[in-house]
């Protein structure tokens, strides 16, 4: 038995007075999966937990380990993907659960959100200890400008702020601006070195993290917490992730590195100050180097390593090392806190901008066996290969042909690990992001396997796990093997065939590259027409979500609302409060629309979401995967649609008395091969082709509402 049934109540009897205490009413795959909770903690095994959309699972993984933090006197922690779920854990569900779990457990649970130290307003850099890294007129408080006004929002929220949690200021301010008043746990001083340590927010929330029972955080702050020494969360041994279909992408953001003129400049500015004119000159001119060349360069992955890259990769590096030995041993400063913060801030650019362009060198692989140092270069130390560009080469540009390169590398593809790829320059919000180089890992799992997996019982949870009706392809991603794990599908409260109907358009044509087809415009406009406009458009593509929205606007006499035309979270409350309105976007709607009731009677999705061609990383792990004897195609591409479609598809019920359809015009979902895959992720609407029956019980539904 497992060893908190015998110190507290059991689990099934805590639920039970938790749901009561809530208002609520007992859910069969509520208690399946409290259980299997209880049974996976205590059993030491990890659990993977499929919940579908109204089951309760906040209270059905909450309870156990509330109870097994009481029992075991350690704490939990609970990692969630997105802020709204965080905001909904700790300022409504655990609140309450405290409330009513109290008088049956040893001592009232206590409960903490812990976050990255990004998050947290730093007091000591608010103080100038540390150095400002934009252009300063940005940063006059006095400047009419949107972000002197952000940074005067900022100000004035210090005065007033308990927790200095970025989350807690409404409305939000920039990146850039945030950046300003805040750390990377690199550049933080530490506590015990710093004149604000005693009143640091980020260190206020880690002690309240340090005294809770369940501690609240993100998958961010999850992967960092198991890959560095220093642990940043309180002492735990069970984890709950929470929308756990969004741990892979989460994780492979934090461990994926960027090089950009913005990273370099940034390490130039800082370093600047504290070393040798001519030795920052000479990342400068580095820098300047790799602009021009990024700028000119095709946007994309980079296959092969290019001389032209090569050879201002190891400029950048070197030259980064170089600025590094200048600024001397790294304690240098110990006893002057105001010094110590601005060569901390130069090291944590410098470290960055030497480590990622070294990281990026290495993901080609080794040098080919005859490459060596070549004469006439100083700079390229690593080593060296001219000639032999290969096409990619060739579309880099023939800049630094010369001596000390590496050129074109092909290494055997299964051993590659890492993937290398050129975002264009884009605009984001004021500011304007340059094209920027990123490298990640084609996968994530080995890292997880022995960094979380390896010391914790971890319980995954999400709507939206077993694709194809297994758990395996979520497991692979995560590292897991064959043992070790249970997987568990509770099913859903909701009557899918009786409450849902799934429509496949399979007399439509295929979907092409160029834009929306008539006739998907036209069978769009039927299917609102006859639902009466409560209908969700969910959109491989922006360009798509808009053409569709300016060619119904010209035909339908229903509001129809387009993701841009205001905040997200405004558009789905518009969309929410009148049945009329439809709402047409991408990405996030896939996954962020809650909205029960007849405002949403039908879900729209024009194709099949695979990633897109030119996505670097899902085809670099497409083609890794088919290198090492898997399918790419099914692991990578099949399994990314799957996720997607079956969040898309559970945008429709979200009550017990929701009804209606969720219509996909892409006639591969009924006539491809990989199709009984994605239909076999789908919930068990019933299922059919005939529009005409689709359109009769979408005008039944917009009567009888
Ligand atoms: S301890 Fe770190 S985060 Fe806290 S105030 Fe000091 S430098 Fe900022």
């Amino acid at each position: 038995m497992p060893k908190e049934a015998a110190e507290t109540p059991p689990v099934e009897e805590l639920l039970t007075a938790a749901v009561t205490g809530l208002g609520g009413f007992e859910r069969p795959g509520q208690v399946k999966m409290a259980q299997a909770v209880r049974d996976a903690i205590g059993a030491k095994e990890h659990l993977a937990v499929q919940a579908g959309t109204g089951t309760g699972k906040s209270l059905a993984y909450l309870v156990p380990a509330i109870a097994h933090a009481a029992a075991a006197k350690t704490a939990v922690v609970v990692s969630t993907a997105t802020i709204a779920l965080q905001r909904q854990l700790v300022d409504r569900d655990l609140p309450r659960l405290a409330d009513t779990l109290e008088d049956l457990l040893p001592h009232r649970p206590e409960f903490a959100i812990l976050k990255g130290r990004r998050n947290y307003l730093c007091r000591h850099k608010m103080g100038a200890g540390m150095p400002e890294d934009e252009d300063e007129q940005l940063f006059d408080p006095r400047e009419v400008s949107a972000t002197g006004r952000m940074v005067q929002r900022v100000v004035d929220w210090a005065n007033d702020t308990e927790t200095g949690d970025r989350d807690e200021l409404v409305p939000g301010v920039s990146d850039q601006v945030w950046r300003q008043f805040s750390v990377t746990a690199r550049e933080c001083l530490g506590a015990q070195r710093c004149p604000s340590g005693a009143d640091c927010f980020a260190e206020l929330a880690r002690e309240r993290a340090g005294a809770a029972d369940i501690v609240v955080t993100n998958h961010a702050l999850l992967a960092i917490d198991a890959m560095e020494d220093l642990p940043i969360l309180p002492e735990h041994n069970v984890v709950v992730v929470d929308e756990a279909h969004e741990l892979v992408d989460r994780v492979t953001s934090v461990v994926t590195g960027e090089l950009s003129e913005s990273t370099v400049a940034l390490a130039v500015r800082r370093a600047g100050r504290l070393i040798e004119q001519g030795v920052a000159d000479r990342l400068q001119e580095a820098g300047e180097d790799l602009r021009s060349l990024l700028a000119a360069a095709p946007p994309g992955r980079v296959d092969d390593l290019p001389q032209s890259l090569a050879l201002t990769l190891s400029l950048v590096r070197d030259a980064a090392f170089a600025c590094i030995t200048a600024l001397g041993p790294r304690n240098k400063d110990k006893d002057d806190p105001e010094n110590a913060g601005l060569r901390r801030a130069a090291f944590t650019a410098l470290d960055d901008v030497h480590d990622t362009a070294q990281r990026m060198l290495d993901a080609f692989g080794p040098p080919p066996a005859d490459a060596g140092d070549e004469e006439g270069s100083d700079d390229a130390v690593d080593s060296a290969s001219p000639g032999g560009t290969g096409d990619t080469g060739d579309r880099w540009g023939a800049s630094g042909t010369g001596d000390g390169a590496r050129g074109a590398v092909h290494p055997d593809e299964a051993a590659r690990a890492e993937v290398v790829w050129l975002d264009a320059a884009h605009p984001q919000g004021r500011a304007n992001i340059p094209p920027t180089l990123r490298v990640a890992p084609l996968s994530v799992g080995g890292m997880l396997r022995e960094k979380l997996f390896g010391s914790r019982t971890v319980v995954l949870t999400s709507a939206t796990l077993a694709l194809g009706g297994t758990f395996d392809g979520m497991a692979r991603q995560w590292g897991l093997g064959r043992d070790g794990w249970t997987g568990l599908d509770v099913g859903s409260p909701f009557d899918h065939p009786r409450r849902g109907i799934l429509y496949v358009a399979k007399h439509l044509p295929q979907p092409g590259r160029d834009g929306l087809p008539e006739a998907y415009v036209t069978e769009l406009a039927e299917l609102i027409e006859a639902a009466g406009g409560r209908a969700l458009g969910l959109f491989s593509s922006m360009r798509a979500a808009k053409a569709a929205t300016e060619a119904l606007r010209e035909r339908l006499d229903v509001p129809l609302l387009c993701q841009g035309d205001d905040s997200t979270s405004q558009l789905v409350k518009q969309f929410a409060a009148d049945p009329a309105t439809c709402l047409f976007g991408t990405l996030s709607l896939w996954q962020g629309v809650d909205v029960p009731g007849p405002s949403l009677t039908l879900v729209v999705i024009d194709r099949i979401p695979f990633p897109r061609p030119d996505d670097p990383l899902a085809s670099a792990r497409q083609r890794h995967v088919a290198a090492t004897g898997g399918n790419g195609f099914m692991s990578v591409a099949a399994t990314h649609a799957a996720l997607l479609l079956a969040q898309g598809a559970g945008r429709l019920l979200r009550s017990i008395e929701d009804r209606g359809v969720v219509a996909v015009l892409d006639p591969r979902l009924a006539t491809a091969r990989y199709g009984g895959f994605l239909l076999s992720s789908l919930p068990p609407f019933w299922r059919t082709s005939d529009p005409v029956k689709v359109r009769e019980a979408l005008r039944r539904l917009s009567t009888d509402d």
